[in-house]
């Protein structure tokens, strides 16, 4: 099984303790990188990470009809669908952020978000987002917990979690890979990153891009034990008429969310820095930022239509050293910034150098 495995997505083994896999699942690219003294335990850990990551996408796909998340649309209009645990609780995470962010991050956007088609480039025009538009509201999401089953109040209404199962799989997949006694990894799928450890006794490096500068970096942050998530307006989208439509859906107009081109978040939890980051880029700088601000551990970048950064408190002092120079920081600066403002500095005192 775990030969076969290797054959479909190849390891690439790079010094002898390291692993590496790039894989396509949950519609999105994968990458793990491992490192562990014993060689075959670090392939054996990549292989669970991409594991995970396809029971994960097993449970909660709205692409595949036998999911449970598709049950849960196909019927939760007219009954209760009792789900397993797993989900229900990540049904109920999503909702508490609809709360938190007073419905900027909501599942139930998928009522009119469904009728948007990235690959094919096509949209709903106004008459199609109206009719649809009263199924969009998280309160229309009912969940009994003695039956942990899922109803929704009103027809029309359908749930989608791709604002946060990503940061979910890639936080399950930590967890996996530390039960295995593994302490150095990378996890990425799509825009969310969670780290474990150093990389070779150095913290491991996350880039922000500017999606309009192509391939170069505005920011490159270090990261130890930390996640990193960034939604943006270049992911799935096309533009007509010089507007782009993206997968980001404003909850109250039905329509992409506009005024920003992309949204970092950092912080310790996978599953939370992905909600917040499709939640910020929501909300816009002003309402943003201020969420951000009230939470503890967390943090923002944010990329602004004009290709201005915006920065949350802990990394001022990183707007600051950033001087003119906004748009393009530099590796070093972004280093001590970030390295003073997030806890980097004491993890890096307690970390052994591998
Ligand atoms: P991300 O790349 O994490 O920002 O996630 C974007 C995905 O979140 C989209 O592809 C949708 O599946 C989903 N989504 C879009 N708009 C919203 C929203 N307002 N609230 C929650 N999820 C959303
Ligand atoms: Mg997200």
């Amino acid at each position: 099984m775990v030969a076969l495995s290797l054959c479909l997505f190849p390891l690439q083994v790079l010094q002898a303790e390291w692993a590496r896999a790039h894989a396509s699942i949950m519609g999105t690219e994968i990458a793990v990188e491992v490192w562990h003294r014993e060689q075959n335990k670090s392939e054996t850990a990549v292989e669970s990470v991409l594991a995970e990551m396809r029971r994960v996408d097993a449970l909660m796909s709205v692409y595949k009809n036998d999911s449970e998340m598709s049950q849960i649309n196909q019927y939760a209009a007219e009954k209760a669908v009792s789900v397993s645990d797993e989900l229900f609780y990540l049904i109920r995470q999503a909702l508490d952020f609809s709360v938190k962010t007073k419905g900027a991050f909501d599942i139930t956007y998928a009522s009119v978000g469904y009728l948007y088609n990235f690959r094919e480039s096509t949209r709903p025009d106004q008459q199609a987002i109206e009719s649809a538009l009263p199924g969009i509201d998280y309160r229309l999401v009912a969940l009994d917990d003695e039956q942990r089953s899922v109803r929704f109040l009103k027809n029309g209404v359908r749930i989608d979690l791709g604002g946060i199962a990503k940061g979910y799989a890639v936080d399950q997949a930590i967890s996996g890979l530390k039960k295995q006694g593994i302490e150095h990894a990378r996890v990425t799928a799509g825009g969310d990153t969670r780290v474990l450890g150093t990389r070779l006794g150095r913290p491991w490096t996350v880039g922000i891009r500017d999606p309009r500068l192509g391939e170069k970096m505005v920011a490159v942050i270090p990261l130890l034990d930390e996640a990193i998530s960034t939604s943006g307006d270049y992911e799935r989208y096309f533009d007509e008429s010089g507007i782009r439509y993206h997968h980001i859906i404003n909850p109250e107009t039905g329509d992409s969310a506009r005024g920003l081109r992309s949204v970092s978040i950092i912080g310790p939890q996978a599953v939370v820095t992905d909600a917040l980051s499709t939640s910020v880029f929501v909300l816009g700088i002003e309402a943003g930022i201020e969420l951000i601000n009230s939470m503890q551990d967390y943090e923002a970048i944010i990329v602004d239509n004009d290709g201005e950064l915006h920065y949350s408190k802990g990394l001022e002092q990183f707007q600051a050293t950033a001087g003119q120079e906004n748009r393009r920081i530099n590796h070093e600066s972004a280093l001590s910034a970030v390295w003073n403002s997030l806890r980097v500095n004491r993890l890096m005192q307690s970390t052994i150098r591998v």
